[in-house]
């Protein structure tokens, strides 16, 4: 229970920090340098106001000094690093793989923030997470190299042809490079054998929502999907996670996946 309790702190700990990470890198400022300041006022925040999720309620999503509002994002991020640190300490107690799968969620999460706000998904995660998810697969025997080698090039590889098909075809841009990217970053630390599962589920999670999102706002043209359109790299990210804590469940009720 200590260990829980422990694991989640340390992972709100850490989703303030992700939190750093997509709010500076899009504006090129360094992770490390200088105090979190409010996005409105630009006030320094001091270290009693930079408690995970504790001073976003303390202060009701509130800046303490110019009282604008915290973009909700901030509490989101830091609870999804604490639940993702729960279960990343459920599925893998004390064993080296919580640096493994603890980087590749750290990436994810950075990700799907990324691609939420500024719909990107910079080569500076992507690029370096792929690299990471090879070395990591010579280092550990969690997965072989050919298994990572394998589903980087072939996740990589198949949104490229498919991107390349669907702009051939229709003239327009569909998924974005990022999403190549990101797929090639999964498939390199999940494996060839979870690309199937993940391509599936993102894209059927992809498209309910994208339904949701057409009917509910209504402002659906034809021929100006664009407009209603949603990045995609959240429902990749997704996709990956559910695989990863999922899978040994998923294993045993349909054999073969
Ligand atoms: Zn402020």
């Amino acid at each position: 229970m200590a260990a829980l309790l422990l694991a989640f702190l340390v992972g709100l700990a850490l989703g303030s920090f992700l939190n750093v990470v997509i709010t500076r890198l899009p504006l090129g400022e360094a992770f490390w340098a200088g105090r979190s300041r409010c996005p409105h006022c630009r006030a320094p925040i001091s270290w009693r106001d930079n408690v995970p999720l504790l001073s976003f309620l303390r202060q009701r999503g509130r800046c303490r000094i110019c009282h604008d509002p915290i973009p909700r994002r901030y509490p989101a991020v830091e609870l999804a690093g604490g639940l993702l640190a729960l279960a990343l300490w459920t599925s893998f107690p004390g064993s080296y793989l919580l640096l493994v799968y603890g980087s590749f969620c750290a990436a994810l999460v950075v990700l799907t923030g990324l691609d939420l706000e500024h719909r990107w998904l910079p080569d500076v995660i992507t690029l370096p997470g792929i690299a990471l998810g090879l070395a990591f697969s010579l280092i550990f025997p969690q997965l072989s190299f050919f298994e990572s080698l394998a589903g980087a090039l072939l996740g990589g590889g198949l949104f490229y042809a498919l991107m390349w098909t669907y702009e051939r075809l229709t003239g327009r841009m569909g998924m974005g490079g990022g999403d190549v990217k990101l797929l090639a970053l999964i498939g390199a630390f999940l494996g060839l054998k979870a690309l199937p599962f993940v391509i599936l589920v993102s894209a059927a999670l992809g498209s309910l929502v994208g339904i949701a999102v057409v009917l509910i706002s209504g402002n659906w043209r034809p021929g100006d999907w664009r407009a209603t359109a949603i990045p995609f790299g959240p429902f990749l990210a997704g996709a990956a996670l559910l695989y990863l804590f999922g899978h040994p469940a998923l294993a045993r009720l349909l054999p073969g996946v």
